[in-house]
């Protein structure tokens, strides 16, 4: 039988690490740390040595398709397919950064959406039978965080929520999203002023949608999606105020990662770092 493997994004530091370390415990297999830094992602490999755990390492930037292709190519060259996928890598401005809104908007939703969604585009194709993929989202991307309650933003909610939800139409609402936010108009347009807020309610949107399109395309296959809030957690995005550990953090996700075959729930869900199941 081949042999099962496991990809971590952004795994050299915070609440990836935690998962790469945690699914080096648990998981029966082989676990690649990916990180956008060979430096960073090798110096990560060597804390977990230290600890008597074993990862292995390959470049991986999701902000570039090309870099995302060649590592596909890797694996599917090396393995043949893929067990368990997270997608944790993403970025966020701290409250002071002086980067204009526009680009914030930009940035945040190409690094954190379009590249979660480039990189399920181009390993999906390798998920093999059982597979598991957990999305990191936030509690800021949970669709409560589009608070408004004017007509505009109750549109938005409907939309978001609408179980018909394509991904293209996501993709044109993250899009539109964008292009308001470059003319300042995305409040009066019923968007809230969260950059990174918006999107990770994308990368929640896309998990039921994920979830949806497998059912019907690999029915039987029991491929399961799921995000997750990982908690408030002390690491470099937090300025480290948050007040759970890498590993704490990781618990949920890593959770996820290795739901058993055939599970019922969650499947498409939205799951909390306690690991409930939440609407
Ligand atoms: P960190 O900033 O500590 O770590 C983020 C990781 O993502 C780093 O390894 C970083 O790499 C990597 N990354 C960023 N951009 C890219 C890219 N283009 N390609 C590959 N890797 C990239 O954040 P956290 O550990 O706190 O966050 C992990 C996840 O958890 C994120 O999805 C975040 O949104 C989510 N989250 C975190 C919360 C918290 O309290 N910490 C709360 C809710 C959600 P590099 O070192 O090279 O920058």
């Amino acid at each position: 039988m081949a042999a099962k493997v496991a990809v971590v994004t952004g795994g050299n530091k915070g609440i990836g690490y935690g998962i790469v370390r945690a699914l080096c415990k648990k998981f029966e297999g082989i676990v690649y740390l990916t990180a956008r830094d060979e430096g960073r992602g090798l110096a990560a490999i060597e804390d977990l040595k230290k600890e008597g755990l074993e990862a292995k390492f390959h470049l991986l930037d999701v902000d570039s398709l090309d870099s995302i292709q060649r590592f596909r190519d890797y694996v599917k060259s090396t393995y043949g397919g893929l067990d368990v996928l997270v997608n944790n890598a993403a970025i966020a401005y701290k409250v002071a950064a002086t980067e204009p809104f526009a680009e914030q908007a930009e940035v945040s939703c190409r690094v954190n959406f379009i590249g979660t969604l480039n990189v399920c585009n181009e390993l999906f194709p390798l998920m093999r039978k059982h597979g598991r993929v957990v999305h990191v989202s936030s509690s800021a991307g949970h669709l409560q965080r589009i608070n408004g309650q004017e007509p505009e933003s109750i549109e938005l909610r409907k939309q978001f929520a609408d179980p018909e939800l394509t991904t293209p139409k996501l993709i044109e609402l993250i899009d539109t999203f964008v292009s308001l936010a470059k003319q300042a108009k995305h409040r009066e347009n019923g968007w809230p002023n969260s950059a990174y807020g918006v999107s990770k309610v994308a990368v929640s949107a896309l998990t039921r949608i994920q979830q949806r399109e497998l059912d019907q395309s690999r029915p039987g296959d029991d491929i399961v999606v799921n995000c997750v809030h990982p908690g408030y957690v002390d690491t470099d995005m937090t300025s480290h105020k948050g007040v759970l550990t890498i590993d704490q953090g990781a618990d949920a996700p890593s959770h996820l990662a290795l739901l058993p075959p055939n599970v019922k729930e969650p499947r498409g869900g939205y799951v909390w770092h306690n690991r409930a199941i939440v609407d």
